[in-house]
């Protein structure tokens, strides 16, 4: 059986990146029938920030990634979060020790940063000098007993190259001299990131392991591992980076990149599922909008690309006004009230607010946008938005159009926009009115704006009353 796994460090809010590699593995998972595991991968603890574990879950589950296996979901091959699985890694490293294929290293950190800095002067690869790898197990034995620091390191091949086959990049090429002999075990006896993934990965059936470009580099290590344990490696497949449109890599720095951002901002999370998934996968077709369900119908990892993928922000707006236009009335209209309360209208009645939400969501691309929008419906003072606008309610036509019209609609009731709209027709005839020096000039007279809802429904909404007050205004 299938079995991914999604493992992220709790060091702060859950990065975009993130998201795409969760939802890979999401997707690679409910494709084959497989599961999914989230694992918290915890072992740097000066990095580690308490309340992240919670937002990543609560991120995964408000874009609908919801995982099989992982905290609040215990199964056997917990415990999930590494912190709790300290014995297991010691013993690995144990076994390593004992079978040579890693060592107790004494130097110290100041030491070790001396020899870096001599390798940088003399222009050669900076890394660890191997100054401990052939103390021999007796004195190391004795050093740690007379109380001596020590880290483990597992011995890396001097010479040669580690090949291998990746699933998105196909055979990749990593020579052992450009790599450290990497500390397993940390001086305050944590395990770092490499062995306890290993050990993790293997001891939870992992069969896949899809993550981030920047781990490619460490894959070698990771083989070697395995290879030390005598166990089967998982397939391997490294998503390509993700790039600000001037192709410099994503960061803090550039723009948003948690996804609590975006939710903020008021992207959907479908909008945000579906931008993330074409980040370095497309179906070999040019189609663009993908329900989650769809997406697990059509993902292969044959079909991720290794190019860096360009993260579009206005790209992201355009999917959420498509999945604003198609979310249920209902649901947007949930979805819009924090918004339209803290602009401070007064939203009680909500027969009137779905109609509301119905007609502007063709003129949002994100949530908060629906106070400025619905503002015509909330607030009773209007002014024009612009200069244009002012223009069009203060010309001459103008004035005697909201006159005419005012007069008429006092004269002859009408009841509803339709009729509204065939009274404006009618008047446009007389004075020879038409377009935009028909329509603009009241649409701007009841909203404030030239362009937006159709008339009919503005009236609808506002009454006739309203409107009448409206356009009174205006009236020379
Ligand atoms: N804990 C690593 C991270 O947060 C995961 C790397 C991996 O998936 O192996 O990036």
């Amino acid at each position: 059986m299938i079995r991914t796994r999604f493992a992220p460090s709790p060091t702060g809010f859950l990065h975009v990146g993130g998201l795409r590699t969760a939802l890979f593995n999401y997707l690679l998972a409910r494709k084959e029938g497989g599961k999914l595991v989230l694992r918290i991968e915890d072992t740097d603890q000066k990095r580690r920030v308490d309340e992240a574990v919670q937002q990543i879950i609560d991120m995964l589950h408000w874009a609908g990634i919801d995982y099989d296996e992982g905290p609040g979901k215990e199964d056997k091959y917990g415990p999930y979060i590494q912190s709790e699985r300290l014995e297991l890694y010691k013993q690995h490293a144990q076994q390593l020790i004992e079978a040579g294929h890693a060592y107790y290293c004494f130097c110290s950190s100041e030491r070790i940063e001396r020899v870096r800095q001599e390798q940088i002067a003399n222009k050669q690869h900076p890394g660890y000098d191997r100054a401990c790898r052939n103390i021999s197990p007796d004195d190391a034995r004795e050093n740690i007993e007379s109380g001596d620091t020590y880290v483990v390191r597992m011995k890396l091949p001097l010479e040669g190259e580690r090949v291998f086959t990746d699933l998105v990049r196909g055979v990749v090429r990593i020579p052992y001299n450009v790599l450290d002999d990497q500390v397993i075990i940390k001086s305050d006896g944590y395990p770092t990131y490499h062995l306890a993934v290993v050990v993790d990965d293997h001891h939870m059936h992992v069969s896949h392991i899809i993550r981030g470009e920047e781990w490619l580099s460490s894959t070698p290590k990771h083989f070697l591992l395995y290879e030390y344990f005598g166990w089967e490696p998982p397939q391997m497949a490294h998503l390509p980076l993700l790039l600000n449109p001037d192709r410099s890599k994503l960061s803090k720095r550039s723009g948003h990149v948690a996804v609590e951002d975006y939710k903020a901002m008021g992207i959907l999370p479908e909008a945000l599922v579906n931008f993330v998934a074409l980040l370095g996968w497309n179906p070999g077709d040019d189609r663009e909008l993908f329900t989650i369900e769809e997406l697990v119908e059509e993902f292969s990892i044959e079909k991720v690309n290794k190019a860096g993928a360009v993260f579009d922000i206005e790209k992201l707006k355009w999917m959420n006004s498509e999945y604003i236009k198609k979310c249920p009335v209902g649901r947007l209209t949930d979805l819009v009230k924090p918004y339209l309360q803290d602009a401070g209208y007064d939203i009680s009645d909500s027969n009137k607010l779905e109609k509301v939400v119905e007609i502007i969501r063709t003129r949002i691309t994100t949530l908060p946008e629906a106070a400025e929008q619905a503002q015509f419906a909330y607030q009773s003072e209007i002014a024009p938005e612009d200069d244009e606008a002012k223009e069009l309610v203060s010309m001459e036509s103008s004035k005697k159009l909201f006159s005419v019209l005012h007069e008429r609609l006092t004269e002859n009731a009408i009841v509803n926009g339709d009729e509204f709209k065939a009274k404006v027709q009618e008047i446009g005839k007389e004075l020879a009115l038409k377009g935009k020096l028909l329509f603009m000039p009241i649409r701007v007279a009841l909203t404030g704006r030239a362009k937006g809802p159709d008339l009919p429904h503005l009236v609808d909404i506002l009454g006739v009353d309203e409107v009448m007050k409206r356009i009174a205004k205006w009236k020379e």
